[in-house]
């Protein structure tokens, strides 16, 4: 059946933590393309029944009463190790059982068909993605085969690939993986492209159901897109909002009914789904009412809700958007004044309350209204998706992204010193190259350890992956030179190649799942970090040099004493004084490995004082 269908074009899908969404270039526009019960998103749910699996709104609508297999947020899951603590928070509260396998991977436990069944979060998001390509090609009547997949922005390299995998596993061409603010800015972008003159600021305010992205990007004229910084909050959302609309109602159960509810799971499903619905309708209307018959006990619920009730229940998270916008803003050096434009994206974003707060904060300036917040991501997704086709449409050829790396990359020299070979912030793809060579006589073999992170000490960075550089020709120290080249391509996974500029030896290593893992808060910590370490950094690299000045100098005076023993032009008793200088300086380098600069610069001086007869 499927051979007999034609291709149909690339799509592009926002996989999203708790729904996700399919658009294509079709009919001269981009369309957002409703599933099979007529919605425009599909939630990133999966539920396994008795002998069936239920994806999107059929797993959804019954996940009240099967919360034990009811699979929601891998997304939260995927590239991340099972001792990870943000896996481990989050599992406390997954109804769902999460548990470690091999290498440190979390799985997910189902019972499908009879059997405990394990499942890798790439494996679910698959299925979500297999769904999202279901709904195109019934759409569509064709066959999908590829696809532009949208991500965070502070996603690693790791979940990227997984992401990719999961891809992959859904039969899908993954074309390319594109960050999630960007879609937004293009989707905003392309509407309004005769109303940009030069370059534009435009803040991307992405309130969802699981997560809050803000991110700060400029646009610029002939389409040109970029993401200058990103913060947020990776556990606030809608799903908090009806958390407090459920804890509220149990509340108000147990004043009238004298019973507590909160054991009861099933309860508590359909009291989640109802405040749910209920928080959409109280962002268009000013009262609604939750009624649920039997509820708990036999007991039938009912209860008016206002708009009033679920601000007051939710105003200190939204405060909370307000605190990150502002240090967002204040990461970027932007005054508020400087945003010329601010898109709202996600679900959350349709809230009065939310919108009121961030017209306030801008002094009152209008929010852009013309990118839908649900979809505007897979728009924009498709849109690349498009542009990176060769039947895709002409119009979109001038849209280039420009995208940055969170933090710097590296590699670790002698003496732990961190050395940068792309800086933070450099837009990606890039290829950068640095040379490096030998530390030590007739050196055969070295360690090459790739960091990520802003710190001048390496360790104190984040180890990304390490390879062994052996077999190196024998040569004295600084004999043999190496050339480090970092690599990082459109879908930001980096490649590390280290050659030996004499021989043309390489060694290689792709920052993959196995390694590469850093979560946003990670990310935040480490650049916050930096800068309160700047001082205590200065001061390691200040050791560091004066350590290496006087190792330098103290090499180089022993290939001179050599050269000059048994030529005699330095007196017998002036080479005496600087062979006890040498072995006490080295033996005193040794010892004292930790010496502060001072010493280590007087060290030197002595050093060369006693040695000035060889010069
Ligand atoms: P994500 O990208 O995080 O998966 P979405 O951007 O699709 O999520 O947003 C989903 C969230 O938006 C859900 O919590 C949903 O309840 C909420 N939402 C959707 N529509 C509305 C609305 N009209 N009012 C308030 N919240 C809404
Ligand atoms: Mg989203």
């Amino acid at each position: 059946m499927e051979g007999k269908m034609k291709e149909a074009p690339a799509i592009g899908i926002d996989l999203g933590t708790t729904y996700s969404c399919v658009a294509v270039w079709n009919r001269n526009r981009i369309e957002i393309i409703p599933n099979d019960q007529g919605n425009r998103t599909t939630p990133s749910c999966v539920a396994f029944v008795d002998a069936e699996r239920l994806i999107g709104d059929g797993a959804k609508n019954q996940v009240a009463m099967r919360p034990a297999s009811t699979i929601f947020d891998a997304k939260r899951l995927i590239g991340r190790k099972f001792s990870d603590v943000k896996v481990q928070a989050d599992m406390k509260l997954w109804p769902f059982k999460v548990i470690e396998g091999p290498d440190d991977t979390p799985k997910i436990v189902v019972t499908y068909k009879g059997e405990e069944k394990e499942f890798l979060a790439e494996e679910i998001s698959s299925m979500i993605l297999g769904k999202m390509k279901e709904i195109a090609e019934a759409y569509l009547g064709k066959v999908v085969k590829n696809a532009v997949i949208t991500v965070p922005a502070y996603f690693n390299d790791s979940q990227r690939q997984a992401t990719k995998d999961a891809g992959l596993i859904a039969g899908l061409n993954v074309i390319r993986m594109i960050n999630e603010p960007t879609a937004a800015a293009i989707a905003y972008g392309l509407d309004n492209k005769s109303d940009i003159n030069g370059k534009i600021n435009v803040l991307i305010f992405d309130l969802g159901g699981g997560t809050f992205d803000v991110s700060l990007s400029t646009i610029e004229e002939g389409g040109i897109f970029e993401v200058k910084a990103v913060s947020g909050d990776t556990h606030l959302g809608g799903e908090d909002f009806d958390s407090r609309m459920v804890n509220h109602c149990v509340y108000e159960f147990n004043r009238k009914w004298k019973k507590d509810l909160s054991g009861n799971q099933r309860a508590l499903g359909r009291l989640r789904s109802a405040c749910e619905k209920a928080k959409r309708i109280l962002s268009s209307t000013t009262q609604t009412s939750i009624e649920l018959d039997c509820l708990h006990e036999g007991i039938d619920f009912s209860m008016r809700f206002t708009r009033a009730k679920f601000e007051e229940l939710n105003m200190s998270l939204f405060d909370e958007c307000i605190k990150t916008l502002e240090t967002c803003l204040s990461d970027a050096k932007m005054e508020k004044s400087w945003v010329d434009e601010i898109i709202l994206v996600g679900g959350s974003t349709r809230i009065p309350k939310v919108q009121n707060m961030l017209r306030e904060f801008f002094d009152w300036k209008e929010l852009s209204k013309s990118v839908n917040p649900d979809e505007a991501v897979a728009y924009g997704a498709a849109v690349m998706a498009s542009k990176l086709s060769d039947d895709g449409d002409k119009s979109f050829q001038d849209v280039m992204l420009l995208d940055v790396t969170p933090l710097s990359l590296g590699v670790d020299l002698k003496g732990d010193e961190f050395s940068v070979v792309i800086p933070r912030n450099t837009r990606i793809p890039t290829k950068q190259e640095k040379e490096y060579v030998t530390t030590i006589d007739n050196q055969a073999s070295t360690m090459i350890k790739v960091y990520q992170g802003e710190r001048t000490r390496a360790s104190q960075n984040h180890l990304l992956g390490e390879f062994r550089f052996s077999g190196i020709p024998l040569a004295p120290k600084g004999g043999i030179r190496f050339r480090d080249s970092f690599e990082i391509d459109e879908n930001g996974i980096l490649t590390v190649t280290s050659k030996i500029i004499s021989t043309g030896k390489t060694e290689k290593l792709t920052i993959s799942k196995a390694n590469g893992r850093l979560s946003k808060e990670a990310i935040e910590k480490m650049v916050k970090d930096a800068d309160k370490y700047k001082l205590e950094d200065q001061e390691f690299k200040k050791k560091v040099d004066a350590y290496n000045a006087l190792e330098d100098c103290l090499y180089n005076m022993k290939i001179k004493f050599k050269e000059q023993d048994g030529k005699k032009k330095v007196p017998i008793s002036s080479l005496k004084k600087i062979e006890k200088a040498i072995a006490d300086t080295t033996k005193w380098l040794e010892e004292n490995q930790g010496a502060p600069v001072v010493e280590l610069k007087a060290k030197k001086v002595f050093l060369e004082f006693v040695c000035k007869p060889l010069i």
